[in-house]
């Protein structure tokens, strides 16, 4: 069997690594004339951990994280008990993105993956799909997987009509401080007024990694420190602020978050849909990556029994009811009416997350 992936991103990397696992043969195709992440640091939950382990690179990138636990504090520095749930459910990785994708290049193989060379169209028939690409070549493959991100083309093939939408309002800084002259007593997730939450998390190599979101901002004006120094200030323990004030401006990223609406379906008889392509959600269940891992996964395992069309009906079959059940948990977080509440729906998020996937090899 052969698979072309488009996307070179967490998950079409992954997919990579999971089809070659199953003996298929893979060819990625990124846009980007490299493999470079955009973005700063990640959070991965011990069900992306545990694909990971089931594709041979566990120990990799846990080398490249630092374990932390996803607990929130008030601005007085009250911690926000969720006694209802254990500490398992707040445990998370936090890996630096360049960093994993690299690594899973590597296992993935570089000569499995074309750079510069994007998407253009496909042409599906009942036992192939050819896939026409930006530099007029063609390949020709089994399935097609769309892991494109957002802004996915593929998607606009498959599902016409459904254009990723913006989260109105909601915004995000962040960045990674190599070396941050900040003493950082620990790490420090804050849920504070204004519809801002934020905090900062150490990196596995003495680094920082700060994060400053914002629901129902106002459009920002000035530079991006200040944009990020006035959420901060929502937040502040006093080491944020010095956090962002020591951060150089072109270290700092800015991003208006953007969703991917539910789409009636993720795949046709030989082209799918994986990751952000599928279902790009809010980052404030910080679970986007962690959900797409679980679809690369699943995608290798069913495409290992050989029946392309019977492989992807199973996988839209567990995807779609999983992601309408993301959408509810996350708009439950979104919208409680308190920290208090905040963290209580997100702690029941991360623990729904962690026990209920078919799809997740800690409970399959
Ligand atoms: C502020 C913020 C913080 C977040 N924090 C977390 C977190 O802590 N934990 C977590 O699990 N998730 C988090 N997420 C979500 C996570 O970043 C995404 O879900 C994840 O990166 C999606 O990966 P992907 O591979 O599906 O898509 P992308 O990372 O978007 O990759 C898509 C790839 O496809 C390529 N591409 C696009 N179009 C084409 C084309 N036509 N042809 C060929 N290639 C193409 C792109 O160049 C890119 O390399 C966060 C998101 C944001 C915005």
């Amino acid at each position: 069997m052969r698979t072309v992936v488009i996307g070179g991103g967490i998950v079409g990397l992954t997919s990579g690594l999971a089809l070659r696992r199953k003996g298929i043969d893979v060819v990625v195709c990124e846009r980007a004339p490299e493999i470079r992440a955009a973005g700063a640091g990640l959070g991965l939950w011990a069900n992306a951990l545990a694909v990971f382990d089931d594709l041979g690179v566990g120990d990799r990138v846990r080398a490249i994280g630092e374990p932390g636990e996803m607990y929130f504090h008030d601005t007085a520095g009250r911690l926000l008990e969720t006694p209802e749930f254990g500490v398992e459910d707040h445990r998370f990785l936090l890996v630096h993105r360049a960093k994993l994708t690299d690594l899973l290049a590597d296992a993935v193989g570089r000569d499995n993956i074309r750079l510069a060379t994007g998407f253009a169209a496909y042409d599906e028939h009942a036992d192939h799909v050819t896939v026409r690409l930006g530099d007029g070549g063609e390949e020709t493959a089994d399935v097609l997987v769309g892991a494109d991100g957002a802004h996915s083309a593929v998607r606009a093939q498959l599902v016409p009509g459904k254009p990723a939408q913006e989260h109105r309002g909601h915004h995000a800084w962040r960045a990674v401080l190599p070396d941050p002259g900040v003493a950082v007593p620990g790490n420090r997730l804050v849920l504070g007024g204004d519809r801002c939450r934020g905090g900062y998390v150490r990196t596995h190599d003495g680094g920082v990694y700060w994060l400053v979101n914002q629901f129902d901002a106002p459009e920002p004006a000035g530079t991006l420190k200040d944009q990020a120094m006035a959420r901060a200030a929502h937040l502040d323990d006093g080491v944020l602020t010095e956090l962002v004030r020591a951060t150089p401006e072109d270290l700092i990223l800015h991003n208006r978050i953007m969703l991917v609406p539910p789409l009636p379906h993720w795949a046709s008889g030989r082209v799918v849909l994986a990751g952000d392509a599928a279902h790009a959600m809010s980052p404030h269940i910080t679970a986007g990556a962690t959900l797409g891992i679980e679809d690369a996964a699943l995608l290798g395992r069913l495409l290992s029994s050989g029946d392309v069309p019977a492989a992807l009906a199973a996988y839209e079959a567990d995807r779609i009811p999983r992601y309408a059940r993301v959408a509810e948990l996350s708009a439950a977080v979104e919208h409680s009416p308190t920290p208090r509440e905040f963290a209580r729906h997100y702690a029941a998020f991360s623990h729904w997350m962690l026990t209920s996937s078919a799809g997740n090899p800690v409970t399959a």
